[in-house]
């Protein structure tokens, strides 16, 4: 049986066998089982931020690793430490950390923090996004927009209201003096790279400061140099409330965080929540080290070279590219993201079909200006391909 049968057979369905199986990986390049070099310029969905087998990741998990692995929350550990306060200095602001193994448990702890101030305040209904997503286990689910995913697991046991993303008269409408917390993507990611209108995030902030609502970014996708900022929501100008960290953080490595800011920071009491593996010594080590390689110079140069690229492209398949950073959303006129990633490949470069009219652009942070070039030259014939 090939690999591929063999994950069928052993797998529970709900991800489809995927098309390819990856061996191996350097800087933006990976290799499949046969051998066949690709160009990654999807790095895990937004989550290499270091690209592979980066020396800097495999210093720090090796010698964290064969230092000591995993103490749990009975001990402390100076990783974790240094990881918190590294993350604070790059907000700014005060804040306190909650570290988990992935986004969905990042935002089941901000879900938890934001529910003991709702129960505090007497509120009772939080607000987020269709077609936003927050994750997978039934907290997280419960905010997640897209009725599809949704839908099949409800009733929830907490009212969740969905707002159109991007359309702030309709946020202040559903957002009053009962509602808990507005969970909002600063751009939304699994809904296709769609980035708001300018001054949604600012509205958002205005909505929730005059309702005494928590606002709760899940920069899941879109922190850790991503968009070349640190934050996607720094560009805005906008602090949340609460904050939800992972993919890029651990440069592939497993790590969640939960931020509070100010006094929502201070809320959770002794008992409140807890991981055995969240702020795990070897994630904390390679979440430093990202810390450390990520140049957000670097990303806004190479993204502006990709976009500018990208954008110089006429096909009557192709709409246009909207994102932010290394971040981007190519959208079609048809649905025919399947066939392009398909014809990507072929051509050797990874992509991701993110929605029918939609196909994901995310490499890796330490991207060349070269490994864009060849991309961009590619991409024409890529495009033409997927409209056959
Ligand atoms: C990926 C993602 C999540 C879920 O993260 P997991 O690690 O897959 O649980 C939540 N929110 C956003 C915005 C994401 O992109």
């Amino acid at each position: 049986m090939s690999l591929f049968e063999r994950f069928e057979d052993a797998f529970m369905p709900n991800y489809g066998v995927p098309p390819i199986a990856l061996a191996r990986g350097e800087g933006s390049r990976v290799w499949d089982v046969e051998g066949r070099e690709y160009l990654d310029f999807i790095a895990g969905i937004a989550t290499s931020s270091l690209g592979h087998a980066h020396p800097a990741l495999v210093e720090a998990v090796t010698r964290q690793v064969s230092t000591i692995a995993h103490t749990s929350n009975l001990f402390l550990h100076e990783p974790e430490v240094l990881l918190a306060e590294r993350l604070r200095a790059l907000l700014n602001a005060p804040a306190r950390v909650f570290f988990a193994n992935s986004g969905t448990e990042a935002n089941e702890a901000a879900y938890k923090l934001a529910l003991k101030y709702g129960r505090r305040e007497g509120r009772t209904y939080f607000v987020a996004a269709e077609n936003g997503f927050h994750g997978r286990t039934i907290g997280a689910l419960s905010l997640t927009g897209k009725a599809a995913i949704r839908e099949p697991f409800g009733p929830f046991p907490v009212d969740v209201r969905f707002v159109p993303y991007g359309d702030a008269d309709a946020l202040k409408e559903a957002v009053t003096g009962d509602c808990v917390a507005v969970f909002l993507e600063p751009t939304q990611g699994e809904a296709g790279v769609v980035p708001p209108p300018d001054g949604y995030f600012e509205a958002a902030r205005e909505i929730c400061d005059s309702t005494g609502a928590l606002l709760v970014a899940d920069e899941i996708q879109s922190a850790i140099g991503r968009t070349g900022h640190w934050f996607a929501h720094q560009a805005d100008g906008v602090t949340p409330d609460i904050l939800t960290l992972a993919k890029g953080l651990g440069g592939g490595l497993p790590i969640g965080a939960c931020v509070g800011f100010g006094e929502i920071g201070g809320l959770f009491a002794k008992g409140d929540h807890g991981s055995t593996f969240g702020g795990n010594p070897v994630s904390c080590a390679a979440a430093l080290a990202v810390l450390d390689n990520v140049d957000l110079a670097h990303v806004r140069e190479v993204s502006a070279r990709l976009r500018a690229g990208l954008e110089a492209v006429r096909h009557p398949l192709l709409k246009g590219v909207r994102g932010r950073g290394l971040w981007l959303g190519a959208v079609l006129r048809e649905p025919r993201s399947a066939q392009l990633q398909q014809a990507a490949a072929r051509a050797g470069f990874l992509v991701n079909a993110l929605q029918p009219d939609a196909v994901r652009i995310a490499p890796p942070l330490v991207v060349t200006a070269e490994e864009v070039d060849a991309f961009v030259t590619a991409f024409p014939a890529i495009v033409e391909e997927a409209a056959k």
